[in-house]
């Protein structure tokens, strides 16, 4: 193993004068497992356990502000999120174990990288890895990857549950930068395509920017779903999963998880929620580029809405 340091911080400000080399700790439940898999070799980490950050407080605007080292079981368990952001609390006890649900946090949870296996494997080509030497996953086994969203440098999926409820939310993420000052990226923006250039970058941060909070806006009302679709019941990631609000005269928002760099939406998706899951689906795989392996998750995503859409009309009657 490469050699390392090691800093713990007390504060945000301690983190960000850390400077733009240096690779952030929360729960290490990710960057832990990479660093043992070499799949990168940090020379300096900044431990964030220490430095606050960690708490859940209302918002001016009615809404809600989520310290990024808030736990993602805390967050799950909030009485104010079960409330008023069920589909949040239902994605996270979708993901994971209750185990690294504790340890995980919610900066933490969004900056989780693609399960590609290419990039996992080491011996292999993965433009992410490192970049320039090929995508392994175009001719090869691509059945857990996106669907939409890709290039002919990368297939990756992103995997997470938690950031696709935040998605139907709109929410927002406060990140602090190493030269002073805050702003706020729409989650819709944060999980960056492939594209045809490298390095793939993969999240919209600058180097040496710390993610401070998510920012819930007010509540949206309506009823909430989250539906996940994996291979066992659970401790796995999804193949398709699908967030949304619904509100009582049919109209409503939605998103999909693990078919996309990012979590998936659309403005035209969500106007399609009363005519059907056939055209919500329609909406949102518009110039879908799937692989041979993974085409089904087209046909699995628009069955997960439909039962979804079907669950939301049940509720209303
Ligand atoms: C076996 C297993 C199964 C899993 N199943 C699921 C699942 O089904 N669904 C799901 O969604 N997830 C799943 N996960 C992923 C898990 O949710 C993530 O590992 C976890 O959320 C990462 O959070 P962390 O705090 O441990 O991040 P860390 O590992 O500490 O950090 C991850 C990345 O974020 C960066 N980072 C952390 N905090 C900040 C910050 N404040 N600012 C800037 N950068 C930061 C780190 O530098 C690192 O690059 C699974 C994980 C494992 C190991």
């Amino acid at each position: 193993m490469k050699a390392f340091t090691y800093d713990r911080v007390t504060s945000a400000d301690e983190a960000l004068a850390a400077g733009a080399g240096a690779s952030f700790v929360a729960g290490g439940t990710n960057l832990l497992d990479h660093m043992k898999l070499q799949i990168v070799t940090p020379d300096r980490l900044v431990d964030l356990n220490r430095a606050g950050m960690d708490t859940i407080e209302p918002t001016a605007q009615g809404g809600l502000r989520i310290g990024a080292l808030v736990r993602n079981s805390d967050l799950a368990a909030d009485s104010r999120i079960i409330a008023d952001y069920a589909v949040l609390a239902r994605a996270i006890l979708a993901g994971a174990s209750g185990q690294i649900r504790n340890r995980a946090t919610t900066a933490g949870n969004l900056m989780q990288r693609t399960r590609c296996p290419y990039f996992y494997d080491t011996a292999l080509a993965c433009n992410k890895r490192d970049p320039g030497s090929g995508c392994s996953a175009q001719d090869g086994h691509s059945r857990t990857l996106a669907v939409i969203g890709t290039s002919d440098l990368c297939l990756c999926q992103n995997p997470g549950d938690m950031a696709v409820a935040l998605r139907v939310l709109d929410a927002g993420v406060e990140v602090a930068a190493p030269g002073g000052g805050t702003r706020t990226i729409p989650i819709a923006e944060f999980h960056q395509l492939p594209g045809d250039t490298l390095p793939v970058r993969e999240f919209a941060l600058e180097p040496g920017e710390l993610i401070i909070a998510v920012v819930l806006p007010p509540p949206a009302g309506g009823t909430h779903y989250y539906r996940k679709v994996r291979d066992r019941s659970s401790y796995a990631f999804a193949l398709v999963s699908v967030a949304a609000v619904i509100q009582p005269d049919g109209t409503g928002r939605i998103a999909l998880g693990g078919v996309a760099p990012r979590p998936w939406a659309s403005e035209g998706a969500d106007a399609a929620i009363p005519h059907g899951a056939k055209a919500v689906a329609a909406a949102l795989f518009e110039g879908a580029r799937p692989q041979e392996d993974n085409a089904f998750k087209i046909d699995l995503a628009t069955r997960t809405i439909a039962a979804v859409l079907a669950e939301a009309k049940e509720a209303r009657a």
